[in-house]
């Protein structure tokens, strides 16, 4: 059994084939959590909840909807709608059986509006976050945590929090120092195809850091994830990346820790398990 515990099956990217991108999964015998970015996504992951057995919800507000930018994240450009965190919405729709956590939710300082300074990006960021802190406080949930670029501020945020929440920080590509960091906090790292990337010959610095991280972490903190249709592993570079090529995650994660494949991925969804409580497998 595998989990990809991070998709966005719900996104127009597979708006005509996720019937078979989700059949292809089932007989992988991989789950999937699939993760909102705004309402209407959180609304869909919901929806695919709902048709597909073993694929559950993760409902929240993505630091990118908080500001109006033109995005990529469709795959499409399009401007951003700026939305405003709604805590009562997001409650009623995290009720449902099926979502696990509350996400994805966090700091973004990588696509920054033009004529947004960072400091009033992280103001704003910060007050939704501490909405989605809440909320997942109130219904006992775990938190779905997206940070780029800025990882002190994320840190600095979370310390501040009391009780901490549980939580995963998801598609981590940062040093090992940040890494024990956030293990400190109690949680958990989500690793992506990124892992599987060569490094640059010009600048392999951060490659070898983030396989390091993967060295260092120890298994029992660990869940893979995909970020489809982001991040195709690189055996599939190039291709829209679909759940399923979780797999090379977990067969790159075996190779730097010199562990069976079968060993990581028990207990990768063991861990998945364990975070996301409500899955009753
Ligand atoms: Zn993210
Ligand atoms: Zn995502």
């Amino acid at each position: 059994m595998l989990f990809d515990t991070h998709c966005h099956l719900q996104f127009n990217a597979y708006k005509d084939d996720a019937d078979e991108v989700y059949k292809k999964c089932a007989e992988k015998g991989v789950l999937l959590n699939v993760v909102g970015s705004q309402r209407d996504t959180s609304k869909r992951a919901i929806a695919y909840a709902e048709k597909y057995p073993d694929v559950y919800a993760t409902v929240g507000l993505h630091p990118i909807h908080l500001l109006s930018a033109e995005v990529d994240e469709e795959e499409v450009n399009f401007k951003s709608r700026e939305e405003k965190f709604d805590y009562d919405l997001y409650k009623k729709l995290a009720e449902h059986p099926k979502v696990i956590a509350i996400g994805e939710c966090g700091l973004e300082l990588y696509h920054l509006p033009k004529g947004v300074d960072e400091k009033s990006a992280i103001q704003i960021q910060t007050e939704a976050f501490i909405g989605q802190y809440k909320l997942a406080q109130e219904l006992n949930l775990p938190l779905v945590i997206h940070v780029r670029s800025a990882h002190r501020q994320m840190i600095d945020l979370l310390s501040s929090l009391s009780p901490l929440p549980r939580g995963v920080v998801h598609c981590f590509t940062s040093n090992w120092n940040i890494a024990k960091e956030y293990l400190d906090l109690g949680l958990y790292l989500g690793f992506t195809g990124v892992i599987t990337f060569p490094a640059k010959k010009t600048d392999p610095k951060p490659q070898e850091e983030l396989l390091e991280v993967v060295k260092n972490c120890p298994l029992d903190r660990i869940l893979t994830e995909t970020d489809a249709p982001y991040l195709a592993p690189q055996k599939y570079r190039g291709q829209r990346c679909e759940p399923w090529m979780v797999e090379e995650v977990a067969t790159k994660i075996a190779e730097i820790k010199k562990l069976a494949v079968e060993e990581v991925m028990e207990k990768a969804f063991k861990n998945a398990l364990k975070l996301f409580a409500k899955i009753h497998f």
